[in-house]
């Protein structure tokens, strides 16, 4: 193991960039783990949570409910597939998909039937940390084997994108379905497993094989909503409409936690609200954050009026050309680009810190994981940012390679 190097202190933030504490500035290349889709700081999103936080900084959900909330709830359920129009909102990615993954199992205990409580997830999958949602993780990132009688067993599968994965799927979704509630999977990006793609017809399939045994479908969006894929959300790219959409990351703009769960209809019908054995078992204190909220609808707002998706089209293209070169330097086994996800795949990364270290000495704050090294910048950063994160990931692969 190598040693974690201490933090950066950070004073500031502004569009791509933050200001440390010791007076270097950076180029930010992965919008603080894909959230800060406007850039920091964006002055729209700063006016409404100001005017909020004058209102009304929170109010509890329960028994009441607010004016920002009910807005924000309209206008995802309005970007939805139809009959995607049920929102509950979170604080945390993770808690959004151990609602989903609730809503699923519930619903079905609310009609009666028993005995359908698991998840088929996929391997390279991420759907959060908590015990929960880590179960439905990658069985060797979520150390499954580890945490071996803590975290509920569920069915992992790979995902069906050629014929032998597809037949090693069928078969086991054919063994575990009678067991199961529902599918969860990352739609097109599988992001914190490795930033791993697939096409619509993966989904496809999924979506069939849950039509098929009666599963309930759940995308979780929270990397891919928002414009990261190029489309505003990846649901929409591939054609494909889920059950359940998990959303949280760039929901706020960046800006302060905010999670929402958005469940087709049918799900919603199974609870009543009037009969405590049959409402959501779910109410977190913080539900639907006054703040949060109005930081959403301000990003919603910015989603409208600038061109955000052109800007991700944008970003494509420079980071295909970009990018392109590094594919011919040594160690590098893959270069791939997605919107605004751009990703060079090595052999290995021996020392991650190191070449963190090395990028940071560039100017620019880029996270290398696993075997990659990867772009994911605010849709709104500028030209000459771009090409200096891209100029750095260059740099710093072809001097690990001299
Ligand atoms: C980040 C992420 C989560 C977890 O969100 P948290 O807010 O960190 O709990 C879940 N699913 C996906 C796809 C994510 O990228």
């Amino acid at each position: 193991m190598h040693t974690a190097p201490m933090p950066l202190p950070v004073v500031r933030t502004e569009g791509s960039r933050i200001f440390l504490a010791d007076g270097r500035v950076l180029i930010d290349g992965i919008a603080s783990w894909w959230t800060a889709c406007h850039g920091y700081n964006h002055p729209h999103i700063r006016a409404a949570v100001a005017e909020q936080l004058e209102a009304m900084p929170h109010v509890m959900f329960g028994g009441l409910g607010h004016e920002p909330a009910y807005r924000l709830a309209t206008r995802l359920a309005g970007l939805m597939p139809d009959g995607l129009e049920r929102v509950f909102f979170t604080d945390s990615g993770s808690v959004a998909v151990e609602v989903a993954m609730k809503i699923a199992v519930q619903a079905r205990l609310n009609r009666g039937e028993r005995g359908r409580t698991k998840f088929l997830a996929f391997r390279g999958g991420y759907h959060g940390d908590t015990l929960g949602t880590m179960a439905v993780c990658d069985p060797e990132e979520g150390m499954h084997a580890l945490f071996a009688g803590l975290l509920p067993e569920q069915v992992i599968a790979p995902l069906p994108r050629d014929d032998a994965s597809r037949a090693e799927f069928d078969a086991v979704l054919e063994r575990h379905a009678p067991g199961l509630a529902g599918i969860i999977v990352e739609p097109l990006v599988q992001g914190a497993g490795g930033m791993v793609f697939h096409d619509a017809t993966v989904l496809r399939h999924l979506r069939d094989a849950a039509d098929r045994y009666g599963l309930t479908l759940i995308f979780d969006e929270i990397f891919t909503g928002f414009g990261r894929t190029g489309a505003m959300f990846a649901h929409r790219t591939a054609g494909v409409a889920p059950d359940i959409v998990t959303l949280s990351k760039a929901l706020t703009g960046g800006t302060s936690p905010l999670a929402a769960t958005i469940a087709h209809r049918d799900l919603f019908d199974a609870f009543r609200s009037d009969d405590p054995a049959k409402a959501l078992m779910h109410g977190p204190t913080f539900m639907a954050n006054p703040l949060g909220c109005a930081a959403a609808n301000a990003s919603l707002d910015l989603f409208e009026t600038e061109d955000r998706l052109g800007q991700a089209g944008r970003i494509e293209a420079r980071l295909r050309a970009g990018l392109e070169p590094c594919r011919s330097m040594p160690g590098v086994v893959d270069v791939r680009v997605m919107g605004a996800i751009g990703v060079v795949q090595l052999d290995a990364i021996e020392n991650p810190a190191a070449l963190r270290a090395r990028l940071v000495e560039r100017g620019v704050w880029i996270r290398p994981f696993r075997d990659i090294v990867y772009l994911t910048p605010a849709l709104t950063i500028a030209d000459d940012e771009l090409d200096a994160l891209i100029g750095a990931i260059g740099a710093v692969l072809a001097r690990a390679a001299a």
